[in-house]
């Protein structure tokens, strides 16, 4: 019939015309199953042009035969010869690309719309930056890549035109508690300050000597959230929040004395803003990081998310504390990296990837992971970062420290 022509011709103009294109790099994560969860509802709206994975090819290469995008990048060569069968067996037409190039490659290619930046760790740095020097969308996930190279970012974002939509939960609830026209300059709108919500962990309201002897099973038993080993090892560490903490300020533009930090057992509210004629704005949600995530892709727009709606009654109650500074040092260590400035957020960033990794392996324990970040922080010389090549050499510097500081901490085996 007509009508069904007419719908046709309107699905067919939808797919090619409206059709974003996007990017998932670290594809296989727990972010990037949720991005393609969200994608996989929406599928006029976008279509995936490269999704990227680091060590389970076959879960990428099921991603890539649902969702058919034109490249797929895996680490080595031999993980792409693995792709390349397993594509062939499934009549799937896909390009393999290999290594850290095809990465920053499909973060910036003129077709893409939009990249999820949700690779884990320092390893995300380089793609991040180019899909903001290439002008893209960019939903930032990997928080590692911001603290890491804060004000470089930030102008890369600037100076290309790009978007910034942040996908951590606690910055996508800030970003919709700010004025949509935000300057950059709290006292311009009347803001007082972010107030920045904490689980607390799976740890909260243990004190020192109960931590001594935690396991990494232990460490990433999140109670709320349910995400990736390494952030969530930061979670019960505070590191986590320490690294938002410097999130929040570089996005954001303020001090870090602007920045409350709140523990919310709960993890309904995701964070707020504080404003001078008293109103606090806050989102509400539920621990899901579908809803951050299909906020920033449909910007200004919303779409739904495939997220149950929140129910009230059944939460009932809302609390919030004080972080204990005592028993969870991380949080300081990283404020204070942050108003040293330079390169000290790299080099917090990097040790701290180095500590979690000893700890998951089960070489160090749970309390050797600030006495470490501390120990290389204060061998650290005061650097100012001006370059990308500034930023790679404080992260290869302080691996290096953090790396002859460890025997002292291994544990007997
Ligand atoms: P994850 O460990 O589940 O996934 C990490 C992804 O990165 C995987 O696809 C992996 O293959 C890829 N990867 C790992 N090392 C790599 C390397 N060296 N080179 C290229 N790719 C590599 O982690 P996640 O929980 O999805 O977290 C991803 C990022 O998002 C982190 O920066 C994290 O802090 C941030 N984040 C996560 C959540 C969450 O709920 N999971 C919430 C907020 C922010
Ligand atoms: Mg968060």
């Amino acid at each position: 019939s007509l009508s069904c022509a007419v719908r046709i011709v309107d699905l067919y103009h939808e797919r090619t015309e409206m059709s974003q294109w996007i990017t998932v790099l670290g594809a296989t994560g727990s972010i990037g199953s949720s991005t393609l969860d969200v994608v996989r509802r929406h599928p006029a709206r976008y279509r995936v042009y490269a999704l990227t994975g680091f060590s389970r090819v076959a879960e990428l290469v099921s991603a890539a035969i649902e969702f058919s995008p034109r490249f797929i990048v895996v680490p080595t060569q031999s993980a792409a010869e693995t792709a390349r069968q397993l594509l062939t067996q499934a009549q799937q037409d896909c390009q393999v690309l290999v290594g850290e190039e095809a990465l920053a490659r499909v973060a910036s290619d003129d077709d893409v719309d939009m990249v999820m930046a949700s690779i884990v760790g320092a390893a995300g740095l380089v793609p991040t930056l180019a899909a903001a020097n290439s002008g893209k969308r960019v939903l930032l996930a990997n928080k590692e890549a911001l603290v890491m190279a804060g004000p470089l970012f930030m102008q890369a974002i600037r100076d290309n035109g790009a978007e910034l939509l942040p996908i951590d939960s606690e910055h996508n609830a800030i970003f919709q508690s700010m004025p949509a026209d935000y300057s950059g300059d709290f006292a311009q709108h009347g803001i007082e300050k972010i107030l920045l919500t904490a689980s607390g962990g799976p740890f909260r309201n243990k004190s020192k000597s109960d931590l001594a002897d935690v396991t990494p099973a232990q460490a990433v038993a999140h109670p709320n959230w349910s995400m990736g080993a390494k952030i969530s090892v930061d979670s019960a560490t505070l590191m986590n929040k320490g690294l938002e903490l410097i999130e929040a300020c570089f996005l954001f533009n303020c001090h870090a004395d602007q920045v409350q930090v709140v523990v919310h057992p709960q993890s309904v509210i995701h964070s707020m803003v504080q404003y001078n004629d008293g109103s606090v704005i806050a989102e509400l949600g539920q621990p899901d990081m579908r809803t951050p995530i299909a906020y920033g892709m449909a910007w200004p727009e919303r779409i739904d998310a495939g997220v149950k709606h929140l129910d009230l009654f059944d939460i009932a109650r809302l609390d919030f504390v004080q972080p204990d500074h005592e028993t969870f040092p991380c949080l300081n260590l990283a404020k204070a990296a942050f108003e040293r400035g330079g390169i000290f957020p790299a080099v917090l960033n990097a040790v701290n990837e180095i500590a979690v990794e000893a700890f998951l392996g089960e070489q160090i324990s749970f309390l050797a992971i600030p006495d470490l970040i501390e120990n290389v922080m204060q061998a650290c010389p005061e650097q100012q970062m001006t370059c990308l090549d500034d930023v790679l050499a404080a992260d290869r510097w302080a691996r290096e420290q953090a790396t002859t500081y460890l025997p002292q901490y291994l544990l007997d085996r």
